[in-house]
């Protein structure tokens, strides 16, 4: 038997015995047999720098493919065509992609626009029947989140938020251990989550277009790891902001934010999430059996981390790459990632990033 084969069906017997260890992503692209399945045919909206990733990433996916493109500029549309081999009938701009409706070529649009028009672009693309992958944060608040929920559920179509460390191995691995119970009982968490920001003019630092400042931007990872790390969900949260730069981080826009959430079963989170210091991305977790460190923990990789038993070994694969085969596999098949990433995951990190807000400008303890 050829070590190839051997690899396959021990991630096959792994498949069956710890379902989601690995994700089938990487089954299909272990595998010597080509992939004869359905094609999740996606048209990116906003071509920026993460739809640019998603793009590249994309060209090494078994089971989707990019088709199509939504954008206001033509120069871009344009270069991207002929870089990707995009017809012209599947180009759209922000006025006429309502029209994508009578496209039987795009089955999926994935929204990678500024976190303020993720909403309305949602509704538009549900309402013309296809499904939705949102970038995170999937909108401003939990009221947009929810509404972007039951506008897709209306519309028979998937609602996907763009959590690709939902299928990233190391990330994988962790959960399934914590799962396994090898960690023992989850105690504390600990992310830091930030960046020194630069352009004061991007978008990122207008409220109307952000929703807000790191937390939504950076400090999301955050507030997920710590319910995927913990394998729970918070139930209260306090919040402490610190501005050093009013001018920059204008009302609204948080800089950082340093916030800590309580969970039923007494388990305790402590994090940070800032737009003013560099290299912050660690995840750190501890419970009664054991600890797992990662650092780099949710940058596009390769992530790195150990635990009590030793270092954290599986392989990196671009992340993007495996969300969206991923994905495609979760339309088609059904096949579920080890934590959703449907938007009712969305909604509940929503709901704590409103809580946070409110107990950063309140200064009390929020329950949840
Ligand atoms: P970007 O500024 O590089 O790109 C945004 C794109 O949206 C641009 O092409 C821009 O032309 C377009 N756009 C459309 N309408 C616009 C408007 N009214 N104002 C400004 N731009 C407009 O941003 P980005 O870094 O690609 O981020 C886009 C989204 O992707 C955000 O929601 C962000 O949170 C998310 N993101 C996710 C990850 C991840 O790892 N999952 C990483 C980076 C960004």
């Amino acid at each position: 038997m050829s070590s190839r084969r051997e690899f396959i069906e021990k991630l096959s017997i792994t498949a069956i015995s710890v379902p989601l260890l690995y994700s089938p992503a990487q089954l299909f692209a272990a595998s010597s047999e080509p992939y004869e399945g359905p094609i999740l045919k996606v048209a990116i909206m906003g071509l920026g720098s993460y739809g640019t990733r998603v793009a590249e990433a994309m060209q090494s996916c078994t089971r989707a493919k990019l088709v199509g493109v939504i954008s206001g500029t033509p120069s871009k549309i344009k270069k991207w065509q002929s870089k990707y081999d995009i017809p012209e009938k599947n180009c759209y701009n922000y006025d006429n992609f309502d029209a994508i409706k009578n496209n039987p070529d795009i089955d999926a649009v994935y929204i990678i626009t500024p976190n303020g028009l993720h909403k309305d672009q949602t509704i538009r693309v549900a309402k013309a029947g296809k499904h939705v992958i949102s970038e995170k944060p999937m909108g401003i608040n939990a009221q947009e989140g929810q509404e972007m929920v039951d506008v897709c559920k209306a519309a028979n179509v998937k609602l996907l938020i763009g959590y690709r460390m939902h299928f990233e191995p190391k990330t994988v691995a962790v959960i399934q251990m914590r799962k396994d119970g090898d960690f023992g009982q989850p105690k504390f968490f600990q992310g830091q989550s930030g960046f020194t920001i630069g352009d004061p003019t991007q978008w990122r630092l207008n409220k109307e277009l952000s929703g807000g400042g790191a937390m939504m931007d950076i400090g999301i990872y955050s507030i997920n790891g710590a319910r995927y790390m913990l394998g729970e969900e918070p139930v209260w949260v306090t919040a402490q902001e610190t501005k050093t730069d009013p001018i920059k981080f204008k009302e609204g826009i948080d800089e950082t934010i340093q916030f800590q959430m309580g969970f039923p079963s007494g388990a305790v989170a402590n994090c940070l999430s800032t737009y003013s210091m560099n290299n912050l991305d660690r995840f750190y977790m501890t419970g009664s059996k054991g600890f797992v460190e990662m650092q780099p923990s949710t940058g596009y990789g390769p992530i790195e981390g150990r635990t009590h038993k030793g270092p954290l070994t599986q392989p990196h694969i671009t992340h993007q790459t495996l969300q969206m085969d991923g994905m495609a596999a979760l339309i088609f098949d059904g096949v579920q990632p080890i934590v959703p990433v449907d938007g009712e995951e969305g909604v509940k990190d929503m709901k704590i990033i409103d809580a946070i807000f409110k107990a950063a400008k309140t200064g009390q303890k929020v329950t949840l």
